[in-house]
């Protein structure tokens, strides 16, 4: 499995300012967890999670618990435009949440600019198609 932040040629780190694809190293990004763990753009997904509780989220706390929003990487305060199936969207603490239900997890900020523009060429757009069709 490639690091949680690379997607498309860019690492989408929480740690950089905006998307980018200069601190790419295939070795790196696409190799196991052993080699992304160290690098210095890493962030677990995971971690500060558990900072707030569901109601001072004030959102429902089921649906809380299950997405665990850290909002410095996760809320966004503009819309998604959420043209992608697989996104869906929460109101939340006067902004937004968009989760990925192929990733089954919250998208950072930087995730959301990236599916907002390309999400027709999303691996994870494609293989829940595939998952889809499967099912059926
Ligand atoms: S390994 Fe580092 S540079 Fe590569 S995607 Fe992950 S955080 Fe970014
Ligand atoms: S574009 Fe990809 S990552 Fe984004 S919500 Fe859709 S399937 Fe998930």
């Amino acid at each position: 499995m490639p690091c949680p932040w690379y997607r498309g040629g860019l690492c989408t780190s929480p740690k950089l300012p905006k998307p980018s694809s200069a601190v790419i190293s295939p070795t790196r990004c696409q190799g196991g967890k052993a080699e992304y763990v160290a690098c210095q753009f890493y962030v677990d997904p995971e971690s500060g999670r558990k900072q707030r509780s569901p109601l001072e989220a004030g959102m429902r706390p089921a649906i809380a618990e299950q997405l665990r929003p850290y909002p410095p990487i996760h809320l966004v305060h503009t819309r998604p435009r959420s043209r992608c199936p697989f996104m869906k969207v929460y109101d939340y603490s006067g902004g937004y949440l968009a989760q990925c239900r192929v990733l089954n997890r919250l998208l950072t900020r930087s995730e959301v600019e990236i599916c907002d523009k390309y999400w027709s060429s999303c691996p994870f757009y494609k293989l829940g198609l595939n998952q889809k069709t499967s099912e059926l």
